[in-house]
């Protein structure tokens, strides 16, 4: 990839309480990005919490919640800290600059502004944006949660399978998913969200202490857990241990379909790992057809077979 391509096809947020400077910057940016927008602050953080632009244009003045606060809002927010801020405002002293510079903004561009300068600072912001993203991809923690990312995971997966193979030891894993995580965002927020993450990914990362564990966040709210030298039924013995832990937590969810508290259901999957293969692909599908099972069935549970029989599957 280019760096002009670096540049392109954001997704860029406006926020401005004046309908014109929106479509202005909405002209000028369409060609090459997707533009959203949010006539106010307070919607302007509910879209960045669902829709994670690249890079926000705001506007420091507007009525209610005005720009410098949507910028704290965002610095304090795990979840939104990392999206850039570019304020755009008629404001024109050098303090009113400082001053966004200082509540975190990357950029400041003044009203009236010329669409040609406006085009190249996004562009330039992007650029930033996405090598900070890809050097936090390369890093091997989770940026939230601080358990390890996905590709982490796939590196000790590969070191793991081939040690185990090596000793003619199993290997087990076991796919986590939060039940009802989306009622929980929709009923606590999205901030309140990221906490319960980072605590029940805390619980569980005490229930498989041995070095060689690995628990690590695979996507949004589900994460993997790595037994080297576990069979099935060590993997379940810390299967059991999850669903305890997670209910120690005693977080309340009273949007939850399952219980009036956070949930986890789980998939377990084990394998001999064979000398000649290192594909671990097969092992983590059928985790994750057992998670699939243990959501139907009701959650806040684990299923290890695809197999009906269900008598080794556990409920909380
Ligand atoms: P199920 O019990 O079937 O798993 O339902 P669910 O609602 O948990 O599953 P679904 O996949 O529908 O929703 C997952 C939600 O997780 C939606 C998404 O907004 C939220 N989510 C993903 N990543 C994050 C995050 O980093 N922070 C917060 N707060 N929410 C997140
Ligand atoms: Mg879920
Ligand atoms: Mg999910």
């Amino acid at each position: 990839m280019s760096w002009t391509d670096l540049a392109r096809n954001g997704r860029i947020l406006v926020v401005d309480d004046a309908m014109e400077n929106i479509q202005i910057l909405h002209h000028a940016l369409r060609d090459e990005h997707e533009v959203l927008f949010a006539l106010d602050g307070e919607k302007a953080l509910d879209i960045a919490q669902e829709q994670r632009p690249d890079l926000i244009l705001l506007d420091a003045v507007m009525p209610g919640m005005d720009g410098y606060a949507v910028c704290a809002a965002m610095r304090a927010s795990p979840r939104l800290q990392d999206i850039p801020i570019i304020f755009v405002t008629a404001l024109s002293q050098p303090e009113d600059e400082t001053r966004a510079l200082e509540a975190g903004a990357v950029d400041f561009i003044s009203k009236p502004f010329n669409v040609a300068v406006v085009r190249a600072r996004v562009r330039s912001q992007l650029t930033i944006k996405r090598q900070a993203d890809a050097m936090r991809e390369l890093s091997m923690t989770d940026g939230l949660t601080g358990v390890a990312n996905r590709r982490s995971f796939n590196d000790a997966m590969e070191a793991e399978w081939r040690r185990c193979a090596r000793a003619g030891l199993p290997l087990s894993v076991v796919m986590i998913d939060i039940d009802h995580f989306k009622l929980y965002n929709d009923h606590y927020g999205h901030q309140a969200g990221d906490i319960c993450l980072q605590q029940v990914s805390a619980a569980m990362a005490r229930c498989a202490s041995r070095p060689q564990d690995k628990l690590a966040r695979y996507g949004g709210e589900e994460f993997i857990l790595l037994l080297p030298q576990e069979g099935l039924e060590g993997a379940e013995v810390v299967a059991r241990r999850i669903l305890d832990e997670v209910r120690k937590l005693a977080m309340p969810h009273v949007a939850s379909l399952t219980a009036p508290q956070v949930t986890v259901s789980m998939g377990l999957a084990t394998v001999l790992p064979p000398m000649d293969s290192t594909d671990s692909g097969g092992l983590v599908r059928s985790a994750d057809n057992n998670l699939y099972r243990a959501k139907q069935s009701g959650r806040n549970r684990y299923c290890l077979s695809l197999s009906g029989d269900s008598g080794a599957d556990g409920a909380a």
